[in-house]
């Protein structure tokens, strides 16, 4: 019980950090949710749920480095906690992390107080891993109901979902690729899965494809400059 309350003060303290440091820079504002920034520029985010991955973060970032491109990795602290080198490596690469909860539970089931848990706890692992608190959240599953949404606002800038699904977990390397290919537009947020066998076959060709299109793959954070400064 103590613990609970300890963890729940945390969460009080790291409330308010977002608060007051917002300066929106063009209109129109952004939703909280982001599916798509809007931009003439030929920019998109690759972003990696579910990680850090024993086998395949390592390899991810050598693809993304060979290529020039950056990516945002949506963790899950838990298994942040059993890899804090790979979460490590994922910042030295000069990509960026954000926050995929600690358990990967569908917030929408859970009650309150225990919503607060998951995500003091995760808060926790990332402040300690990462120096600093995450600005974004991704929901497990992408679900996210009102009172969630009430509870995640006060921790992070901004939830993000996606532009483009390519179900690369039970898509072939060559769907994937086309798929994204013939939906990719400027400002796309790309969903994909650490966790997914075949990312290690799908990534090369894909970044291959979006640099021959004119593409350059930012993080999140340089996404938002676009429209946002803190
Ligand atoms: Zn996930």
């Amino acid at each position: 019980m103590q613990i609970r309350a300890l963890l729940l003060l945390f969460v009080v303290f790291t409330g308010s950090v977002f608060a007051n440091n917002l300066i929106v820079k063009n209109a129109p504002v952004l939703p909280y949710t982001i599916n798509l920034v809007p931009t003439n520029k030929k920019l998109v985010a690759l972003t990696f749920d579910d990680g850090p991955h024993v086998k395949h973060t390592k390899k991810i970032l050598k693809i993304l480095k060979k290529n020039k491109a950056k990516g945002t990795f949506f963790l899950i602290a838990n298994q942040c906690e059993k890899h804090p080198e790979l979460t490590r490596s994922i910042l030295k690469g000069g990509h960026e992390v954000g926050n995929h909860s600690y358990a990967h539970l569908p917030y929408p089931k859970l009650n309150k107080s225990d919503r607060l848990i998951d995500i003091a706890q995760s808060q926790k692992v990332f402040k300690s891993q990462t120096g600093t608190f995450p600005r974004y959240f991704r929901a497990p599953y992408g679900k996210m109901n009102k009172e969630s949404k009430s509870v995640i606002k006060r921790f992070f800038k901004h939830h993000i979902s996606w532009t483009i699904d390519p179900k690369d977990w039970e898509e072939k390397k060559e769907n994937v690729t086309e798929y994204i290919s013939q939906n990719i537009q400027p400002g796309a947020i790309i969903l994909l899965h650490e966790t997914n066998k075949d990312m290690l076959k799908t990534l090369p060709l894909l970044v291959t494809e979006l640099k021959s299109q004119g593409y350059s793959m930012v993080t999140i954070s340089k996404l938002l400059e676009e429209y946002e400064t803190y």
